[in-house]
């Protein structure tokens, strides 16, 4: 509770900051990250597992939101206009939504605290950050940074904890409180937007994600099975926007299986310190189970390892790259978030059947096609039910463009520049001029 107590105590003065002197304070900090890129990259690899090269996009990513907002900062509009019986002015505002909690997942652990922290603060909200008990050590050093580049107290207040439920539910009922951005799973999201209607906070979620890769038969598959690559293995599949299933036009699906498996089997697995280190331990030994009980479930049902499907018989939470071929409807890994570095792929007949593919899954966070035919890229992307779409390329997250979801992978958006506007109200003044 003290976390919140400074960051309302310190509200009105950050909301009155020169908007020029906010973006100062956040350029600085992506300034300062970026000069200390190799030993952010390695408390995250020692905290989390992921290998250096990737910690390392990892911080580059992360600092780029803080120079993205430093501009948003100071593009902080209202309008004027005259109003349709000509006897009225409208005057908007754009002004900060207040207090904020920031709830951050383990699997990115910079990137999504600068992602809602960088924003938030553009607008001159003041903010509680509560990272995930894996990973708390990389939000230290963010809010560390941001001390030191000149940020007043009690503006960002970071509280860790090995009891979320119990630390945040006292915050979310407090009437102090304005707004809360989750980024984290599903059932978490739901829960927290029960807590958070008593005070009909305003929401920001980022939820779980399913997403399906379509190859069509006239993709270029060389950069097929490098966007596969990256799509599949970034983070070694612990990520949201993890391409979950490899939808294959039955014309190249053979080929496709056969050069993705070769890609993936050389992949070299180890600790993230290690050098030439591709693919590090999954987080914990639940997620390892799990990974190893849906590539069981699909094996049971039929399917055929072209390489991996074990886990690696080493200390630690280690899963070999997978690639699963004749996987058959109903497998578990198709409609479950698998969060681990397996790719199971089935074959589609028509454009129709993929799209339909695609879209049979509760959630909708991103989504990634490959094909040279820019009319079926246009159609397709029309009828994918997802936020984000990777055209022709494996990733899609971008400090300048917007993140997030629709269905059950939530709503708002993170970057770009609907980033700011999640963290500022409109207020309207109708001026009388008769
Ligand atoms: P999670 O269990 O939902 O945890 C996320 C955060 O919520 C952590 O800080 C966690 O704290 C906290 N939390 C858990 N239970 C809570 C409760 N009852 N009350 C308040 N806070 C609570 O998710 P995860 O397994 O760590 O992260 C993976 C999930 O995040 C995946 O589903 C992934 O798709 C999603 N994700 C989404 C995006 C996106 O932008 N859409 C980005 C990255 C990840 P503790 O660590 O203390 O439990």
């Amino acid at each position: 509770m003290a976390a919140l107590d400074a960051a309302v105590a310190a509200g009105p003065a950050w909301a009155a900051y020169p908007p020029r002197e906010r973006g100062e304070i956040l350029r600085r900090a992506f300034e300062t990250m970026i000069q200390r890129t190799d030993d952010l990259a390695l408390l995250m690899t020692l905290e989390m597992g992921k290998p250096l090269a990737e910690s390392r996009s990892e911080i580059v990513y992360a600092a780029e939101f803080l120079r993205w907002f430093s501009e948003e900062a100071v593009r902080i509009e209202g309008r004027y206009m005259t109003s349709p019986l000509g006897n009225g002015r409208i005057l908007t505002m754009r002004q900060p939504v207040g207090p904020c909690l920031l709830i951050t997942p383990w699997n990115f652990p910079m990137a999504m605290a600068t992602r809602k922290a960088a924003p938030a603060l553009a607008a001159g909200c003041t903010l509680v950050l509560k990272p995930a008990q894996q990973t708390p050590l990389c939000t230290l050093a963010f809010a560390a940074i941001l001390e030191e580049c000149g940020l007043p107290a009690g503006v960002v207040n970071v509280i860790t904890s090995s009891q979320a439920g119990a630390t945040t539910e006292p915050l979310l009922t407090d009437q102090r409180l304005r707004k809360l951005s989750f980024t984290g799973s599903t059932e978490v999201g739901r829960l927290l937007m029960g807590q958070a209607a008593g005070g009909l906070l305003r929401l920001s979620m980022e939820l779980g994600g399913n997403a399906p890769f379509l190859v069509f038969e006239d993709a270029d598959l060389d950069a097929a099975v490098e966007g596969a690559v990256l799509a599949k293995m970034r983070n070694g599949g612990e990520a949201c926007t993890a391409a979950n299933r490899f939808h294959v036009h039955e014309a190249v699906a053979g080929d496709f299986s056969q050069r993705l498996a070769k890609r993936l089997g050389a992949i070299k697995i180890g600790r993230g310190t290690e050098p030439g280190v591709e693919l590090g331990p999954l987080i914990d030994a639940k997620q390892r189970d799990k990974v190893a009980e849906l590539v069981q479930d699909a094996i049971d049902r039929g399917a055929q390892p072209l390489t991996g499907g074990r886990a690696v018989q080493t200390p630690g939470y280690f899963y070999e790259p997978t690639v699963l071929g004749q996987v058959s409807e109903g497998t578990r890994l198709l409609t479950e978030e698998i969060f681990g570095p397996v790719a199971p792929v089935i074959s589609f007949a028509s454009e129709q059947q993929a799209i339909a593919a695609a879209n049979s899954t509760q959630y909708g966070l991103s989504a990634y096609m490959f094909t040279s035919d820019l009319k079926r890229a246009i159609r397709v992307a029309e009828a994918l039910e997802t936020g984000m779409i990777g055209l022709n390329q494996g990733i899609v997250s971008n400090a300048a463009a917007p993140f997030g979801g629709i269905k059950q992978s939530g709503f708002g958006r993170e970057g770009g520049h609907e980033g700011i506007a999640e963290y500022l109200e409109t207020k309207y003044i109708a001026v009388n001029m008769d």
